[in-house]
């Protein structure tokens, strides 16, 4: 029957049962792929885990000819296709990975109309001979997955994507379907405009993750702070440990081994086959934490991932959601945790002034940290705070730390100005410049060797913030950083005024603060680094 008429739907859902052996299309799976059988383009919004690749797979197979699928994820490509063909579906890849002689095959396949989805990562599409290979098939569609790859505004960035928005001009009577699991307002706008879609249709599912609980504690004693979640909330569990660098993450691996954890270390330092290796093993055997760096995971299809750990500060929200979002595709109760502290900011902001790019670059790096650090220094919901970056309002939901056990707001207005005050007499009456560490030793009153050594015993401001603990001061400067009220340079974490430290000195700015929480006992003993 022809799929435009309404016998398209039950096409649709006759795929769905006899192909991949699903009963009902989920959430707005069944819109989504009337509206592409039909020839219309689609932009889809849809969290991960949410289904999206059936969006696309499925009118691939109703509609005539091949769908060809843009994805960038060329270390995955073999999976999907595997998995697709031992469904019966006839699906052929193109990827720098394959040689001549595979390569010809899938050509000669596709040209004799004997696939049903054809995937291509986005560089063969700057080559003419792939361009020119499709112009002699015939095309049901395209499909552009990871779509926010083609959003400069975005954390993801990849330049071949630009080349995307050819295929509307060489193929205008194509439906074309743009998916992605993240978006701002602003990326999805991006992309809209970039891949030319502003004429497609909209789908934009909830981004809430309601199984997944998001809970953000002050970073102590990190590697210490995992284990006692490990131990207490996730005992053989699977689950995902997030570091930023190779040497963290070979450590952590270490400790956690070492502590009786079956862990395995991920990055990019790795070679292939150790890499390809933990991967497998990730996937197939029960309870393995993965430790990584954000090399790993993007189109990882683990559904029973329990917890996803940060044992350091994500650079923007988008990566958080996607990050955290691998948990839980079951829909299962999942944590989502990460640990943050004062170094965070500090190494942060410090890698966005020696970044590479232009002003606006850094700057772009800087609003995607500041989101960041004001959903790890808010009051309210998490994921109040979390949907509200991806344009879509909540209510607070009651599975997340805030929620759970409120944090209180305080007034540190003069806390603020002790502790600037404190910054500007060593600059004005020393014309000196010290790290968070010396600072508060200082406004504690401590006489420790450094402080007797640079004579700040003697500075007016010496002991004049007695009131506070140090791990409350150190709670202040990460919080005055956050909020760019207090900065820092160089390669030892300075602090320097900013901008805004004036309008607090000066006594017109009010700054408002979340109270550090007491150290758990347990933390506190354990203080071995
Ligand atoms: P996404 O690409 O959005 O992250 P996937 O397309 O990989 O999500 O789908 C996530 C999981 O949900 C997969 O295991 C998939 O088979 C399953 N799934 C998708 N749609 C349905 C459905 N209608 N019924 C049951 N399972 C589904
Ligand atoms: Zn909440």
């Amino acid at each position: 029957p022809d799929p435009r008429d309404a016998g398209g739907a039950s096409d649709a859902l006759r795929v769905l049962r006899r192909v991949f052996g699903y009963d009902s299309f989920r959430g707005e799976q069944q819109e989504i792929i009337d509206h592409v059988v039909a020839g219309g383009d689609a932009l889809v919004l849809m969290p991960t885990g949410g289904g999206k690749s059936l969006c696309y797979q499925i009118p691939a197979l109703v509609r005539k000819g091949v769908g060809v699928v843009v994805s960038p994820l060329i270390a995955l490509m073999q999976d999907q296709v595997d998995a697709l063909r031992a469904l019966g579906v006839r699906a052929g890849f193109l990827n720098s990975t394959q040689d001549l002689d595979e390569r010809r095959l899938v050509e000669a396949e596709f040209l004799a109309g004997e696939l049903d989805l054809l995937y291509l990562a986005p560089e063969r599409l700057r080559v003419e001979s792939t361009l020119a290979l499709l112009g002699r098939g015939s095309i049901s569609l395209f499909a552009i997955d990871e779509a926010h790859c083609v959003a400069q505004w975005g954390h993801d960035f990849r330049p071949d994507y630009l080349a995307l928005s050819e295929l509307h001009e060489r193929w205008p009577d194509v439906p074309r379907i743009a998916l992605t699991a993240t978006a701002t307002e602003a990326t999805h706008a991006e992309i809209a405009s970039r891949l030319k879609l502003q004429d497609a249709r909209h789908f934009v599912a909830s981004f809430d993750r309601p199984n997944i609980q998001y809970r953000i504690a002050p970073k102590n004693d990190p590697k210490r702070q995992l284990l006692e979640l490990l131990r207490t909330e996730h005992p053989g569990d699977a689950g995902i440990v997030y570091c930023l660098s190779r040497a963290s993450v070979e450590k952590t691996a270490e400790f956690l081994v070492k502590n009786g954890i079956d862990a395995l270390p991920y990055h990019a330092g790795l070679d292939a086959g150790t890499r390809a290796e933990h991967q497998a093993r990730f996937l197939r055997e029960d309870g393995l934490v993965m430790v990584a760096t954000i090399a790993f995971g993007m189109g990882i299809d683990k559904p029973d991932v329990r917890f996803v750990a940060h044992l350091d500060l994500p650079k923007s929200v988008e990566g958080y959601y996607q990050e955290t979002g691998r948990a839980g595709r079951d829909g299962l109760p999942s944590t989502a945790w990460l640990a943050y502290g004062l170094q965070d900011v500090v190494q942060q902001r410090k890698m966005i002034d020696g970044s590479e790019g232009d002003a606006a670059h850094r700057r772009r790096l800087a609003a995607h940290l500041d989101a960041m650090l004001a959903l790890c220094e808010t009051v309210e919901c998490r994921r109040v705070g979390l949907l509200a970056y991806f344009g879509q309002r909540s209510t607070p939901c009651g599975n997340c730390d805030t929620c759970l056990t409120p944090p209180e707001a305080w007034d540190g207005t003069v806390a603020a100005q002790k502790l600037l005050s404190t910054v500007v007499r060593l600059k004005r009456e020393r014309n000196q410049k010290f790290g968070a560490g010396q600072v508060i030793d200082i406004l504690l009153g401590k006489k420790t060797a450094k402080v007797i050594q640079f004579d700040h015993d003697a500075l007016s401001v010496f002991g004049i913030g007695s009131e506070l603990r140090e791990a409350e001061w150190r709670g202040v400067v990460r919080q005055l950083l956050a909020q760019g009220l207090l900065a820092v340079e160089g390669d030892y974490g300075t602090l320097v005024l900013s901008e805004a430290s004036a309008e607090v000195l000066g006594g017109r700015r009010q700054v408002m603060l979340r109270r550090e929480p007491e150290r758990a006992p347990r933390a506190a003993k354990a203080g071995s680094s």
